[in-house]
Formats: C-alpha cells, structure tokens, sequence
C-alpha cells in the first residue's frame, strides 16, 4: 500500500506550502480548524505566533495555542476592548452579586435578631428558623429575597 499523504495543517494550507513532521503548527490547527487559524492569524500574524510558541515550555504549548484562539474570539467579537469587555462585564455582575449577598446577610442577621427576641408570630419563626437552618444554600438565601413576611 502506498504512502498516504500527510494532509496539510490549517497553517500551511494557508500559506500554500507543504505541511511535514517537522511543521510546528501541525499539532495545534490541524486541516479541520482552519477557522481558529484565521483568526489567531488575524489578530497575531504568523511571526508573533511562531514566537509566543517558541517562547514557552513544550508543556504549555497546548494551553498557550488555546489561550490565543480564545483572544482571536474574543476580538472578533468585541472588536475593540476584546477580552477586555468580557472581564468588565463579569467583575461587575461579581460586584452586583456581592453586594446583593452581603444584602441577604443583612437580612439574615436582622431575622436572627427578630428571632431572638420572640417578636414574630409563630408562622413568621418557623420561616425564619427553616431559612436560618438553610443559610449556606444561596438558592434558600435567594428564595428569602422574594419573599414578604406580610
Ligand atoms: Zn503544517
């Protein structure tokens, strides 16, 4: 049986030249991930590329390759912060969280207190006790938020 052909990496498929076993980008887009190529291309070119993969261990070839497509995403879908306007978002959702958590201990402790001093009626302890019993589980804590002792 002959030989069969190495098919050319995404890489050199794009630069029209012959894809062999020394080509170091075979490993990392090969012919069916064309897409990710183009795009770390775009946003890299072919020299940074080669050289941020020379850069690191052999080990963190992998990683650094994924770390590039997800940039080149990235860009392409926020053209001008990049990842930058992902983690933005996410810092304040993060920020929006806390500060609703910290709400919810506020009102915790605010029950805690009432419960204390036997203010509540009957009805309004036995919920308070059952979400106090509860206040590590965030789904209990949000349940409580929504909910009107009225
Ligand atoms: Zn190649």
């Amino acid at each position: 049986m002959a030989n069969v052909a190495q098919k050319a990496c995404a890489a050199c498929k794009h630069q029209r030249r012959k894809c062999d076993q020394n080509c170091v980008l075979a490993k990392y887009f090969p012919a069916e991930k064309s897409d990710d190529f183009e795009n770390v291309y775009h946003l890299f070119g072919m020299q940074n590329t080669l050289k941020i993969l020379k850069s690191v261990e052999e080990e963190e070839g992998d990683a650094t390759i994924e770390s590039l497509i997800m940039e080149a995403e990235m860009r392409l879908e926020h053209p001008v912060h990049g990842h930058f306007s992902v983690t933005r978002k996410l810092s304040i959702e993060i920020e929006k969280t806390e500060t609703e958590l910290e709400f919810v201990r506020k009102q915790i402790q605010l029950f805690d207190a009432y419960a204390k001093e036997e203010r509540m009626s009957p009805t309004e302890q036995l919920f308070c006790n059952k979400l106090l019993g509860h206040r590590n589980v965030i789904g209990q804590i949000m349940l409580m938020t929504s909910y009107s002792l009225n």
